[in-house]
């Protein structure tokens, strides 16, 4: 079997072992000197001035519009192929999400489409980092200062990413990132955090998550309760560390991927538009999709499809406007994930190729 994932501590596991303790001992879970640690040392990694910790990517995200004072009447606009959360996230600021396609082969928000979609309520710009690729920010940053818009970046799936040589999230005016265990710098838990170069913001962010609370007791707007708690802090601490490492493993297997996959010319390889994509997934397209899945299962080969649908025609949005992106359609019918993690061994790599291989001759 080659599982998708493996998500128990490897080579960080006497790191993460001995965070846990110390937080334990010191018996001080939320708010803490781990909180202050992570922050300092996550935005000085991720390129940025500020950090802010919070529960979830989501709420990251949440937190960095209403940080932004975007709300009710304002619309964001975004990818159709993302996590649904990237849109969620709009809706629970009390925006509306707005979709513009993809480019065919970035496969992240095509600036042309962005333009395209502004209207007098646009408030922001929301690109996603997709799969690790940074998404083409040269382009849409010159839309957004053309405009007159500011950009909130989804870096979910881009810790350390940089996009042509500058890291992710120092292209907009916020940035969020996700800790959930499968993400390429994960917890043992949820976490997330937001990053600024902006004071204000930060400050404001800060109060946001914690109940709206200048002092204690005192709650000045109407925040919510979202903090990144000292345990998964301390573990992400830990793991910070690592993570320059096991992101140079990831290039490396999706190097070896390609090497074997596009030599053959039997599967199509989206392409590595940037230097700095770091690998969160790695997809293939294939006009098979579900019978190559199936195909890969039966050799022990577990994959997962980002995404399956579009998130405008995710039920949940039923009531945003229905934007027709034809180009994320067609990529939701044709993507596949194949394993990939900096814990898989170069054998298992080689292994998945030949079964591609094997089950396109044979189809
Ligand atoms: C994971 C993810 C999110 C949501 O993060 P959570 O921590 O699960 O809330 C948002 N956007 C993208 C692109 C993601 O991959």
């Amino acid at each position: 079997m080659i599982p998708f994932l493996r998500l128990t501590p490897g080579e960080d596991n006497a790191d993460v072992r001995v965070a846990v303790d110390r937080v334990i001992a010191r018996g001080w879970f939320v708010l803490g000197p781990e909180l202050d640690a992570f922050e300092r040392e996550f935005a000085a990694a991720a390129g940025a001035q500020h950090a802010v910790g919070v529960g979830t990517g989501t709420d990251a995200l949440a937190i960095a519009f209403r940080a932004l004072g975007i709300g009710p009447g304002d619309e964001v606009i975004t990818s159709p192929l993302s996590a649904a959360y990237s849109a969620l996230a709009v809706m629970m600021a009390g925006a509306r999400p707005v979709f513009a396609d993809i480019d065919p082969e970035r496969l992240t928000i095509d600036a042309a489409a962005v333009e395209a979609a502004i209207t007098r309520r646009t408030a922001a710009i929301m690109p996603v980092h997709l799969y690790g690729q940074p998404a083409d920010m040269v382009a849409l940053s010159a839309v957004a200062e053309r405009r007159g818009l500011g950009i909130v970046e989804d870096c979910c799936q881009a810790h350390l990413a940089t996009c042509a040589g500058r890291p992710v999230g120092s292209y907009g005016v916020a940035a969020a990132y996700s800790f959930y265990p499968t993400k390429n710098l994960g917890a043992l838990g949820d976490g997330g955090a937001l990053t600024t170069n902006d004071p204000a913001i930060a400050a404001r962010a800060r109060r946001l998550r914690n109940g709206g609370q200048t002092d204690r007791y005192h709650h000045d707007e109407f925040g919510v309760n979202s903090r990144l708690d000292e345990l998964q802090a301390a573990i992400l601490r830990a793991r910070l560390g690592w993570l320059p490492s096991w992101t140079a493993r990831r290039r490396a297997l999706a190097a070896r991927y390609r090497m074997a996959l596009e030599a053959s010319g039997t599967i199509d390889v989206p392409l590595e538009f940037d230097a700095g994509h770091v690998y969160h997934l790695f997809p293939i397209r294939s006009g098979a999709r579900d019978a190559l899945q199936a195909r890969l299962r039966a050799a022990g080969i577990e994959t997962l499809i980002h995404y399956p649908v579009p998130i405008p025609q995710q039920p949940a949005l039923a009531n945003e406007r229905p934007d027709d992106c034809p180009i994320a359609t067609r990529v939701c019918a044709e993507i596949l994930s194949l394993p990939l993690h900096p814990g898989l061994p170069d054998e298992a790599i080689d292994r998945v190729a030949d079964a591609i291989q094997t089950a396109r001759i044979e189809s």
